[in-house]
């Protein structure tokens, strides 16, 4: 079998009401470009006819797949899914919710095509959303943007296009679906794009996110941060933090000593070094220094032992 041109990989949790008009819409948009393409319907546990519509519309379409988890796990889980299922040169995820436009996919495959980019992210410059929504979403965007260091507007759009090796490359896990460029740039793939796309009200149904999105969001962020820079050597990052306790420790233990010889030798009347404070700050410090090292040693373990270890990106290979 030939390689598809298109897997369009669409999560979706009690969308039944959207899926036939968007199938149809996609199936338009392939057909007058010539694509060869497959949509990958990932059902994350719908409790709607979800499935049953997916099934008729297997019937009418054979380029429609479709993944069913038994119960709700999540959009990541269900992006994650379609990854590892997806086998087109290009993958584009959507929203099965009909607020991302089929006719944007043309666009989106020549950029990752002609101009090279491995992950080109969709940009809801005009948006048909709640201010309750898009007002923190700004909030979340320029954080996201100054630690991550990824020029986009918009890291959140459910519309997205990716090289094949990408999407089989990162793992994404959690509610990591909001960070995909920034998982994809940890693995090295950093020529990210941005596309302004259409955006249109939900048509159909409601909004699957509340409000805890944003406090669970800038957690994950809080993960990435860390995990791109020391995932991989977590000592570094304890160690150096035990170190800094023990030298405060050692400072405030050759104060005390010093001190009290001195006091002995001059003599000055000198307390016990036991009933300084400084003692207790000198202890607690210590205490904190070696679980910091603990901790880094349990983590260094945990990785020799994860069959991720070796989970490099590879690009390329000769001979082999
Ligand atoms: N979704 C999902 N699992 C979930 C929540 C959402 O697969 O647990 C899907 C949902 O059906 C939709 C997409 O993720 O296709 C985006 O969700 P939604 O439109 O509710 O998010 P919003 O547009 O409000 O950010
Ligand atoms: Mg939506």
């Amino acid at each position: 079998m030939s390689k598809l041109d298109l897997s369009i990989v669409i999560p979706l949790f009690n969308e039944d009401e959207s899926l036939p008009e968007l199938t149809d819409w996609i199936a338009k948009v392939m057909e007058r470009e010539g694509y060869t393409y497959e949509i990958i319907f990932v059902n994350d546990g719908s409790t709607d006819n979800s499935w049953a519509v997916i099934e008729e519309l297997r019937r009418n379409n054979e380029n429609v797949k479709a993944i069913s988890f038994r119960k709700n796990q999540g959009k990541s889980a269900g992006l994650n899914q379609g990854f590892k299922a997806a086998s087109g040169d290009v993958v584009i995820t959507m929203d099965a919710d009909l607020q991302d436009s089929p006719e944007e996919i043309p666009e989106l495959r020549r950029m990752i095509i002609e101009d090279g980019y491995d992950l080109v992210s969709g940009w809801k410059q005009k948006r048909f959303d709640p201010l309750s929504k898009t007002i923190p979403t700004k909030l979340f965007n320029a954080a996201t943007r100054r630690i991550s260091k990824i020029k986009l507007n918009d890291f959140n759009c459910g519309l997205k296009a990716y090289k094949l090796e990408v999407v089989h490359n990162i793992d994404v896990y959690g509610e990591m679906h909001r960070y995909i460029p920034f998982l994809a740039k940890n693995k090295g793939f950093d020529k990210i794009g941005e596309k302004v796309v259409q955006h249109q009200a939900r048509k159909y149904g409601t909004t699957k996110f509340g409000l805890d999105r944003f406090i669970n969001g800038f957690l994950d962020l809080g993960t990435l941060a860390v995990i791109g820079k020391f995932g991989r050597r977590p000592m570094h990052f304890f160690g150096a933090a035990g170190t800094l306790m023990f030298a405060l420790s050692a400072l405030l233990l050759a104060y005390l000593g010093i001190y009290k010889l001195w006091a002995l030798g001059a003599g000055v009347e000198a307390r016990l070094i036991t009933e300084n404070p400084l003692f207790f700050i000198l202890l607690a410090l210590n205490v904190i220094g070696v679980q910091l090292f603990g901790v880094g040693f349990i983590a260094e373990l945990l990785l020799r032992e994860s069959t991720k270890k070796h989970d490099y990106t590879v690009d390329k290979k000769i001979g082999l």
